[in-house]
């Protein structure tokens, strides 16, 4: 297996990993999403904002989270494989990763290497589509099924997806025959994500958000969640969050960076959940709201 260069000495305190992952040939409608590291990094630093979280984290303290920069990959046939091999060096190291897509192909490859590390992982997946597709196009590897791929080999726990409103008959087969569990959102019931168990694997796919919120991605579905949704709902999970990743962001779609700034928020919101979660471990109580 190859093995891309990473600056890993940048690493150093830290537990949590950015890592982009600029991959977007698993798209089956339109490309763009692998510009998206990029944009999502430019609205984190934009002085348009700060960094700090809602629940008064400073993420711009030295050490508490490391940016490696994107995977730069050294063949497009092993891609997968490198996003695997990277994602397990992390866990090894016993970082936390969190991966800034691409197309959510990505997840897939992210989740074998967990599978590795976590026995009974708990996936909650944020989607206006459940990406079970047995293949689409042909494809068994396209954005349209990472999770057909993930719960046929059994790789986790559990599957949660909420902001589901976009579902073919084969999906809906293919959910039941999975046992995953789909929060449609005409029954939308987000108190359901309090109780989650640990570890848990948040994957974001900014389609599930509604178009008004996030228009900058390649399948806008309305009816979807707010911004406001999302970020209560990461703020509120009881389970620890041992990886992550925000998918789907398309620059070439987007309007005036919102969704890049809407991809930012969401990011910094899940860096201080998983930075909170530090300190209660640790046995220190949880930093203090910001005034
Ligand atoms: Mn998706
Ligand atoms: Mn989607």
């Amino acid at each position: 297996m190859n093995h891309p260069p990473l600056p890993w000495d940048a690493i150093g305190p830290a537990e949590i990993a950015l890592i982009g992952v600029p991959l977007d040939d698993g798209s089956s409608f339109l490309r763009g999403p692998a510009e998206a590291p990029r944009a999502i990094r430019a609205a984190l630093h934009s002085a348009a904002s700060n960094l700090w979280s809602e629940t008064g984290v400073d993420l711009g303290r030295k050490g508490l989270w490391a940016d490696l920069g994107d995977i730069r990959f050294t063949s497009p046939q092993h891609c997968r494989a490198e996003i695997e091999s990277v994602v397990d060096r992390l866990l090894t190291k016993r970082l936390r990763p969190i991966l800034l897509g691409g197309d959510h192909a990505v997840t897939y490859p992210a989740i074998r290497a967990f599978a590795r590390h976590y026995r009974r992982l708990t996936v909650l997946q944020f989607d206006a589509h459940p990406d079970l597709y047995d293949r689409l196009n042909g494809r068994r590897f396209s954005h349209a099924s990472p999770f057909a791929r993930i719960m046929e080999e059994r790789l986790i726990h559990r599957l949660v997806q909420v902001g589901v409103r976009s579902v073919t008959g084969h999906q809906r087969r293919q959910a039941q025959k999975f046992a995953v569990d789909m929060i449609e959102m005409r029954r939308l019931d987000l108190a359901l994500l309090r109780s989650l168990e640990s570890p848990l694997y948040v994957s974001v796919d900014l389609d599930a958000l509604d178009p008004a919120c996030a228009p900058g991605v390649s399948h806008q579905e309305p009816g979807g969640l707010s911004s406001r949704q999302v970020i209560d709902t990461i703020q509120c999970l009881d389970a620890r969050i041992v990886g992550a990743d925000i998918v789907e962001l398309n620059p070439t779609r987007d309007t005036n960076g919102m969704t890049a700034v809407v991809a930012a928020k969401l990011l910094k919101e899940l860096l201080g959940k998983c930075l909170i979660d530090s300190e209660t471990d640790a046995g220190r109580s949880p930093r203090p709201t910001a005034p």
